[in-house]
């Protein structure tokens, strides 16, 4: 459908899914309904994807990637509008859309101790068969789902400078020993830390020219954070304040300190695949699922590929691969976690964070380099 000419790897993920932009766009601003199910848009500034009618203020068209399918956008990372709910305009399936409708239930009462029977309720559907449908649908248990909730509302009112005791109870954890068992794993910071830490961590950047185009990386006193491309520096930049919007951000300038040089060093003669392996030390916060997903895919040598699936499976978490591909399009360092080796079980490409074509240079790239290693 492209012109393999034009199909150069600095491309974004979304040029190669829409056939005309400009004719969404005209839909997009007139409210068309008659396009909801044709394709959709999401928004980077909110994270949001929507129905083309969605009754929701128009975003500024630099701000929006349109997407032909529901799951394009969601494994690029955006979530579903909860007014215009974008699923059902495609029909999906009925149980599908009930356990949406019942996630939103639960997020929007995150704050409240709900039981298993009251969940289940808003879905209509037995206690059993919830628990069982929903696992499949959004990849973690109901409770599981709940929690990960209420730490978000934390982690919302921790950021909105709110005392730290008052933000714990306000998320419903109703006690302080509740939420310091969790925050070891799911936090990466004890709550105290997570507000002050989070707000004056310094992250050194810098951009550079690489065989994947623009690319920047970040990094704290621990490790890198960030390592990302894009089509150019404010891009670049504007992802980074988005993935830290706490964070003190500052650009590096030369002469580099030796040890963030040579970061440097192995990250773009990695892109050239003259350094296979890749051990960088790491700063991340994440939570325990995300976390064990990209630690994983850590172990994926290089010039192989797997499965969202098989990611699942080896997690001892079979269902959970729609989880496993969300925790791919959430990954905030490339190459170091080479979320780029995990692929479709129909051994598609599938989509790339970063854009599918660099997917496709860096995995043609890998299998070549271990071909003439192998000889
Ligand atoms: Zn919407």
């Amino acid at each position: 459908m492209l012109d393999p000419e034009k199909r150069g790897i600095m491309r974004n993920i979304t040029d190669t899914q829409q056939p005309d932009p400009e004719h969404f766009w005209q839909a997009l601003e007139r409210r068309d309904p008659s396009f909801d199910g044709q394709f959709f848009f999401g928004v980077i500034t909110t994270g949001v994807y929507c129905r083309p009618s969605c009754a929701c203020r128009r975003p500024l068209r630099k701000n929006v990637r349109f997407f032909q399918y529901a799951a394009e956008a969601e494994r690029a990372g955006f979530r579903p509008c909860l007014r215009c709910r974008p699923l059902a305009a495609i029909g999906q399936d009925p149980d599908t859309d009930r356990i949406r409708q019942a996630s939103e239930f639960i997020r929007a009462h995150a704050q409240e101790p709900l039981t298993l029977a009251e969940m289940a309720q808003q879905a209509s559907l037995s206690r059993f068969h919830f628990q069982r449908t929903f696992k499949a649908v959004m990849g973690v248990t109901p409770r599981q789902f709940a929690e990960a909730c209420r730490l978000d509302v934390l982690k919302t009112e921790l950021r909105q400078q709110r005392s730290v005791t008052d933000a714990i109870f306000e998320a419903g954890f109703g006690s302080l020993s509740r939420v310091y068992e969790k925050v070891d794993t799911r936090l990466g910071m004890t709550p105290v830390e997570y507000r002050s830490g989070g707000k004056h961590v310094p992250i050194s950047y810098v951009a550079v020219s690489s065989a994947l185009g623009r690319m920047m990386i970040g990094a704290t006193d621990r490790g890198l954070c960030f390592v990302q491309f894009a089509e150019t520096d404010e891009e670049l930049l504007a992802q980074l304040r988005l993935e830290y919007p706490q964070a003190l951000l500052q650009p590096m300038v030369e002469p580099y300190p030796d040890q963030f040089a040579a970061w440097m060093h192995a990250l773009e003669q990695h892109v050239r695949g003259q350094q296979p392996r890749l051990e960088l030390p790491l700063d991340l916060r994440a939570t325990a699922f995300q976390m064990q997903v990209w630690q994983y895919l850590q172990s994926i040598p290089y010039g192989s590929v797997q499965s969202y699936a098989e990611v699942a499976q080896a997690l001892r978490q079979p269902t959970a691969a729609r989880a496993v591909a969300r925790a791919c399009a959430t990954n905030r360092v490339a190459l170091v976690i080479p979320c780029h080796r995990v692929i479709r079980g129909t051994g598609e490409m599938a989509g790339y964070r970063w854009g599918v074509e660099r997917k496709r240079v860096l995995l043609d790239q890998e299998r070549a380099v271990s071909r003439n290693a192998g000889r």
